[in-house]
């Protein structure tokens, strides 16, 4: 699972990016999930368990890790240590078209960090011309989704990012791709959570 360094200390946190290699890592006593929609919505987990429809889960009772899964789409962790509340969301091209982690964000309000892990990089996210029309450009294009969602998060003003990208397509050893693998491709699972 790759964590990250600044929040290694927080011993009442649980948070991580897994890679294929750690399958379903968060205990399942503890973990809440929804249905991934490619959507806006942000709902908050009071409890273990499946949480509906949305793509982003916001949590802050202790023994509830929120949790996403991914195959390219970016998995972003959000944390205010103070106030310990957390979110964990699931922004691919459409979710981040429909402003997920700026929502994700105001949802849960306060002096926020934000951790991207690995999803589909520049080098391999290319796209024809009705998914670049959607970021104002034209034909086909390569999108930089990591670098799209941190100048959201700044916007949204979030100047701590904690940027574990890497390209999931590139690399088979440790991540899971859907463009790589197509419909027979795993899921890698990231989630955050208080102890
Ligand atoms: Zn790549």
């Amino acid at each position: 699972v790759i964590t990250v360094p600044a929040w290694r200390d927080l011993d009442w946190l649980v948070h991580g990016f897994g890679e294929r290699a750690d399958g379903a890592w968060i205990s399942e006593s503890s973990r809440a999930w929804v249905s991934q929609v490619h959507g806006a919505d942000v709902r908050h987990a009071l409890s273990p368990g499946p949480r509906g429809e949305a793509d982003a889960l916001i949590a802050d009772i202790p023994g509830v890790t929120v949790e996403i899964r991914t195959a390219d789409c970016l998995p972003v962790l959000l944390l205010d240590r103070a106030r310990r509340r957390v979110a964990a969301v699931h922004a691919g091209w459409r979710g981040v078209v429909a402003e997920i982690v700026p929502a994700a964000v105001a949802g849960l309000g306060g002096n926020l960090e934000a951790a991207i892990g690995p999803g589909i990089g520049v080098c391999c996210f290319e796209v024809g011309p009705e998914v670049s029309e959607r970021f104002g450009r034209e034909g086909r294009v390569h999108v930089d989704l990591a670098a799209i969602v941190r100048e959201q998060l700044r916007r949204a003003g979030v100047s701590a990012i904690h940027d574990l990208t890497a390209c999931t397509k590139c690399d088979a050893a440790r991540f899971h791709s859907y463009r790589r693998d197509g419909q027979a491709a795993g899921r890698l699972v990231s989630g955050i959570g208080l102890r």
